[in-house]
């Protein structure tokens, strides 16, 4: 079992903010959806067009520096807050939150377990949206077992010449910069040691494949990077040390599972507001379907599902902000949460009938959208185990 070095984890914990000010955020969130997110969401995602507007105007707001701290330049929000905001944007189009999410988890690993230089070369340009990018983990032999990755980087005078592929990184196309993690040691036992996390800017040897053609989760790019004798140098290994990438990759999988659990939020609220408006317009037997008590059964359960989600997203945020271990809380909020919209999704589309199977509707994004949610920061059927192992060793017989 792999065992922590010393990293500052707890970096962007303990945050706080005025309700105030929070209020008045989450409100400007909302005209922008409003006006200018939700008249193009349905064209955007149809045709898979990259929203270059959209993301202009998320770097206005702040969106790209939203957890980077303020001494820095970033918002430097708590997680509820940011939550909150993912929620919101969820709820009608979750798949813009991805642009500027997984940015902010190239950022985090870089606020948190960077060099001071790193810290403030890097982390002012993150967040004013300058420089964009995401996370570079996933190869196409190893997802879920990390520790099995091929890249490999071989220091060579002050640099590292990388080779290797990454497959389904989020803005690949349109970011410029990656978290990257490869093998330094590709022969050390355990596997961990020998795997570190580099600050990966676009450059000679650093390419990108073709975009994939996904189910959902359009117009936020996914594709292949391609890494041939890439030359990083070597400030840009993060912490600058060898042998610490992989609890800097997973280090912030508490932060990522909230957020993966307030995309899952979003859609579950968005998915009942699209089946309770329809119900109560939607008349079969000279009444509303919604006065039929099958289709109460499923509301009910959906409202039921959709706070539940809410609510333990918010206690695992919470959590986090005071500074507490939440990794068994993020954990349950995640899968909860991202369960919660496949089912809503999925409930929405049976009330909506045969117009459901229309691409006149937008609920059928909500339940291709809702799919991934159970893949991403960990599969479900792997976050189920590991809240079950965590829940025995604290609960020894
Ligand atoms: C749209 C999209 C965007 C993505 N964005 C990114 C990104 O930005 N950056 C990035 O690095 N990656 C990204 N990914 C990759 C994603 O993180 C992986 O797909 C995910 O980690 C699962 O890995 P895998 O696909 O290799 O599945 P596998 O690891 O091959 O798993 C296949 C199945 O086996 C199960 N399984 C595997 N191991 C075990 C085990 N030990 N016990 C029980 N069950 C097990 C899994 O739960 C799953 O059901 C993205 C994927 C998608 C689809």
């Amino acid at each position: 079992m792999a065992t922590a070095p010393k990293l500052d984890l707890m970096a962007d914990q303990g945050r706080t903010i005025d309700p105030a000010e929070e209020a008045a955020f989450l409100d400007a969130i909302d005209r922008w959806l409003e006006r200018r997110v939700i008249p193009v969401v349905m064209h955007h995602d149809h045709n898979d067009i990259w929203p270059a507007e959209l993301v202009a105007e998320m770097a206005e707001m702040g969106l790209f520096g939203a957890t980077i701290g303020q001494q820095y330049g970033g918002l430097g929000l708590p997680a509820t807050t940011y939550a909150k905001i993912v929620m919101k944007i969820s709820s009608y189009w979750m798949a813009i939150t991805g642009i500027f999410n997984s940015h902010l988890i190239m950022a985090a690993a870089v606020e948190r377990f960077g060099t001071p230089e790193q810290k403030a070369k890097w982390l002012p340009k993150f967040a004013t949206g300058e420089i964009r990018g995401g996370l570079a983990l996933t190869e196409p032999n190893a997802g879920t077992d990390l520790q099995a990755i091929r890249t490999v980087a071989r220091r060579d005078g002050d640099h590292y010449v990388i080779n290797g592929t990454k497959t389904w990184i989020s803005n690949a196309l349109n970011g410029s910069c990656f978290a990257l993690l490869v093998k330094t040691d590709p022969d050390a036992s355990p596997r961990y040691k020998g795997m570190s996390l580099f600050i990966a800017d676009k450059r000679d040897g650093f390419t990108t494949g073709k975009k994939f053609d996904k189910l959902g989760y359009k117009s936020i790019d996914s594709a292949e990077l391609v890494f041939q004798d890439y030359r990083a140098p070597a400030d840009q290994l993060i912490g600058g040390v060898e042998g610490q990438g992989f609890f800097q990759a997973t280090g912030g999988l508490e932060l990522g599972r909230i957020n993966v659990a307030a995309r899952g939020v979003g859609l579950s609220e968005g998915s009942l507001r699209l089946a309770t408006q329809y119900a109560q317009e939607r008349h079969t037997m000279g009444k509303p379907i919604a006065e039929h008590q099958a289709i109460q059964l499923k509301l009910g359960e959906m409202v039921t599902r959709a706070r539940a989600a809410r609510l333990l997203t918010l206690d695992a945020a919470e959590a986090y902000d005071r500074g507490d271990r939440c990794d068994m809380e993020a954990g349950m909020a995640k899968y909860f949460a991202s369960e919660a919209a496949v089912e809503n999704s999925q409930e929405a589309m049976r009330i909506y009938g045969g117009y459901s199977y229309s691409k006149e509707y937008d609920i059928e994004r909500y339940y291709r959208d809702s799919l991934l949610m159970c893949i991403g920061e960990g599969t479900n059927e792997m976050q189920r185990m590991i809240i079950a192992k965590q829940w025995l060793k604290m609960n020894p017989a």
